[in-house]
């Protein structure tokens, strides 16, 4: 369970507030999507939940860890447990998709396996049946330079799964998809989060949020506006969009 409280966050010279008053409970597999216009702070609170950027108030806990007030123990949480997908993936452009997916991020993995490249035999397996999954079979013995933004995207996807990932803050993991392979990838989340309560945050085009998500949030001044579950908006709530 992720509760947050009274988030707030302001940025640039002049301190203008991005975000005002956060506040929400996830609960284990819930898929939520995160909507509102550019510029409404959707990326920034993104980032402040990895943990890539501080925020000036508010509480965070994680499964009853405050994770401020302990912040080691739960920021490691955090760091090991949950993976951000950039809206550019960041992946080791010299190595294979294969040996991105093996290898994890730098929070996840071992020193010597991210000095190395060394993996376990049976982690290809795993590896191969999620690229599988998520159509990248093909290439993934390419190396990620010459992977197109969205195969970048989904070789993120791939390693965070594969590393045991319990919840997924994603930056618009589908833009650049060709529509049939949008929709794959979000079906493999959406099972994912049914079967193993895998969590969900993600920044989807509002189409593909009513079709896939269970829950909607709309962004707006600084605020979780609505948060709607199990309907699609209103053309009140989508007023904005
Ligand atoms: P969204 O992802 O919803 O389009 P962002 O979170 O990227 O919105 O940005 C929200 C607002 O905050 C924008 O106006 C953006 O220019 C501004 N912003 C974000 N980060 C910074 C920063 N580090 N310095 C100045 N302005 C920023
Ligand atoms: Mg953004």
């Amino acid at each position: 369970m992720i509760t947050v409280e009274h988030l707030a966050k302001a940025v640039g010279e002049d301190k203008a507030p991005v975000l005002q008053d956060i506040g929400f409970q996830l609960e284990p597999g819930e898929f939520v999507a995160l909507l509102g216009p550019s510029g409404s702070g959707k990326s920034t609170l993104l980032r402040c939940l990895a943990l890539r950027e501080k925020w000036d108030r508010g509480n965070f806990r994680v499964d009853g860890t405050d994770i401020m007030k302990s912040p080691f123990a739960g920021k490691r949480k955090i760091r090991r447990e949950w993976a951000y997908l950039e809206q550019n993936a960041e992946l080791n452009p010299n190595r294979t998709a294969l040996k991105n997916v093996l290898i994890g991020q730098a929070s996840q993995t071992p020193l010597w396996r991210m000095a190395t490249g060394m993996v376990r035999s049976d982690d290809y397996m795993g590896a191969m049946d999620q690229l599988d999954l998520l159509g990248l079979l093909d290439k993934a013995k390419l190396k990620t330079s010459q992977l197109s933004g969205g195969e970048k995207q989904r070789v993120a996807i791939a390693r965070a799964l594969v590393h045991g990932a319990k919840v997924i803050l994603a930056d618009e993991p589908v833009t650049g998809l060709d529509p049939k392979t949008a929709e794959n990838v979000l079906e493999t989340l959406r099972n994912l989060c049914k079967e193993t309560g895998l969590t969900v945050l993600t920044v989807l085009p509002i189409e593909l949020a009513e079709r896939f998500a269970s829950r909607l949030w709309v962004l707006e001044d600084g605020r979780i506006k609505h948060d709607v579950k199990g309907r699609r908006l209103t053309s009140q709530e989508r007023l904005h969009l």
